[in-house]
């Protein structure tokens, strides 16, 4: 079986575009640096992801991302014995690729896993950086360049969905939330080929919208779904058909929240 070892699969060959908001790449670099595990806090749809997309491509480094579900096992990140016309073969899960040959490892929206899974990261996120593979009687050492990266939604919090204290305390938090909203309307600008009249009005439409949070909507409308918007109106739809496909019926099922989200929305426009 041919191994990946440089896990050229995964890496990056074009810069993502990413507008930074803060210290966010300073701090990175100097977590990585030091190879410390990282956890991105904030809502859905903020810029986690494309952020840890650009640190890869800037540090030049392959980035695996697993994203996080309640049927996750820690076999799915380790790895298994499977059954093949040759016999039982071991394969490397998408975390222990990253700990053998090196790369970032982003494990998005963690706290999705159950807790007996999320502890295999553990041993990796002190000095030790190992990871032991029980089923295979072998103790990895991470690779120099290996690093862990987590996204974590506060926001979705609750006593039985949230991180172990001794797993947040191994990592170094950084803060994402939505850009104020001069960025945000660079950023919808740019990534739904929108004029800035359009991107403004789209970035008011979601500051109407968060104001709503606790209200019956759990969250705001993300930048995602700004851009989701801003791109079927520049297909052609209508901005009220746009709003209402790409944010309004996606954020809630509940047909009075809706009505109420309409009508902040319809007083923005
Ligand atoms: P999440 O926080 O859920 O990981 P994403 O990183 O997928 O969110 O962000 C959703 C989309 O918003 C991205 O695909 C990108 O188009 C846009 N985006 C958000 N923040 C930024 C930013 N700072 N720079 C560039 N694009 C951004």
């Amino acid at each position: 079986m041919l191994v990946d070892t440089d896990l050229s699969a995964y890496r990056i060959a074009a810069e993502p575009y990413y507008r930074p908001v803060g210290d966010e790449v300073a701090v990175f670099e100097a977590a990585w640096l030091h190879r410390l595990p990282v956890m991105l806090k904030g809502p859905t749809g903020c810029g986690k992801t494309r952020f840890v997309e650009y640190m890869a491509w800037r540090l030049h480094q392959p980035l695996i991302t697993v994203a996080a579900h309640e049927d996750m096992t820690a076999a799915d990140l380790a790895g298994r014995f499977l059954l093949t016309p040759e016999g039982t073969v071991w394969h490397d899960g998408p975390l222990t690729q990253a700990v053998r040959h090196g790369g970032i490892c982003y494990l998005d929206e963690i706290v999705e896993a159950r807790q007996d899974t999320t502890v295999v990261i553990h041993p990796l996120t002190d000095a030790r950086r190992i990871l032991p593979l029980e089923k295979r009687g072998e103790l990895v050492s991470a690779h120099p360049d290996f690093q862990l990266v987590i996204s974590y939604n506060p926001g979705y919090q609750s006593a039985v969905k949230d991180l172990k204290e001794s797993t947040k305390q191994r990592f170094v938090a950084i803060d994402f939330d939505y850009p104020v909203p001069e960025l945000e309307a660079e950023i919808v600008m740019r990534e739904a080929c929108v004029g800035p009249d359009l991107a403004r009005t789209l970035v008011s439409i979601a500051a109407c919208s968060r104001n709503l949070r606790g209200q019956g909507l759990d969250e705001g409308a993300s930048t995602r779904m700004l851009i989701h918007a801003g791109r079927l109106a520049a297909g052609g739809v209508s901005l009220e058909a746009a709003v209402h496909a790409g944010i309004v019926l996606p954020i809630t099922d509940d047909a009075e929240v809706r009505e109420a989200l309409g009508a902040a929305i319809a007083a923005c426009l």
